[in-house]
C-alpha cells in the first residue's frame, strides 16, 4: 500500500503527527495525521471507490463522526479505508471510482476544527494505522513537496528524472504535463 500526498501541488506541512498527543491538558490518541497545504486542492491519494462524500451529523445520537465535518472515505481494492476530513468543498460522490491524483475537494475547517487543515486517517480491519510511512514522509512536524503533474506522469509511465528534467526545459511544460496526465488517467 502506497499513498500519494493528497494535495494537488505546492508544499504540505505536517502540523500534528499520528499518535498520542495532549490538547488543552487532555492526552488522547490522534488516529490520523494533520496536513496543511500551500495549495488547497485535495486529490485522491490512491485509486479506489468513494464510500462516503459529505457530512454525517450524528450529534443527536451522541456520535462523533460530525467532528470530521465534510469528509470523503476512499475504499481500496485491498481493504484499506482512507479518510480525508474537515473539507470546505467536496467534488466527488459516493459510488464513484477515483484514480490517484483525481481532485476530490478542498482543504477546510468544517466539523470540530480550529483552523484550515486536512485530517487524514487510514484504517484496515477497523484499526487506524500511521499514514506517514504509506505517504513516504516522517511522522513529525515538517514540510514536504506534494507530487506534481510531472511526477505523476513519470511515475505512471515509468519515466526517469532525466526525461522529466529534459521536458521541463520546454516553455509550456506545465501545460504539457497536465494534458498528459489527463490523457493517461
Ligand atoms: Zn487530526
Amino acid at each position: 500500500m502506497k499513498l500519494n500526498i493528497p494535495y494537488k501541488s505546492g508544499t504540505v506541512r505536517v502540523s500534528s503527527p499520528y499518535g498520542m498527543r495532549t490538547l488543552n491538558g487532555t492526552t488522547a490518541m490522534h488516529k490520523g495525521v494533520d496536513l496543511v497545504g500551500t495549495v488547497k486542492t485535495i486529490i485522491s491519494p490512491c485509486a479506489g471507490k468513494i464510500g462516503w462524500a459529505g457530512e454525517y451529523d450524528d450529534r443527536l445520537s451522541g456520535g462523533r463522526t460530525w467532528e470530521w465535518g465534510k469528509y470523503v472515505r476512499i475504499e481500496t481494492d485491498d481493504g484499506y479505508m482512507v479518510y480525508l476530513c474537515h473539507l470546505a468543498a467536496v467534488f466527488c460522490q459516493a459510488g464513484m471510482h477515483v484514480e490517484a491524483g483525481d481532485e476530490i475537494g478542498t482543504e477546510g475547517s468544517t466539523g470540530y476544527s480550529t483552523g484550515n487543515h486536512l485530517h487524514m486517517e487510514v484504517r484496515k480491519n477497523g484499526e487506524s494505522l500511521d499514514p506517514t510511512p504509506l505517504l513516504g514522509i516522517a511522522n513529525r512536524v515538517g514540510s514536504y513537496p506534494a507530487e506534481s503533474d510531472a511526477d505523476r506522469v513519470c511515475r505512471k509511465a515509468g519515466l526517469e528524472t532525466q526525461t522529466k528534467n529534459y521536458i521541463n526545459r520546454y516553455p509550456y511544460a506545465a501545460d504539457l504535463w497536465r494534458k498528459l496526465w489527463e490523457a493517461m488517467r
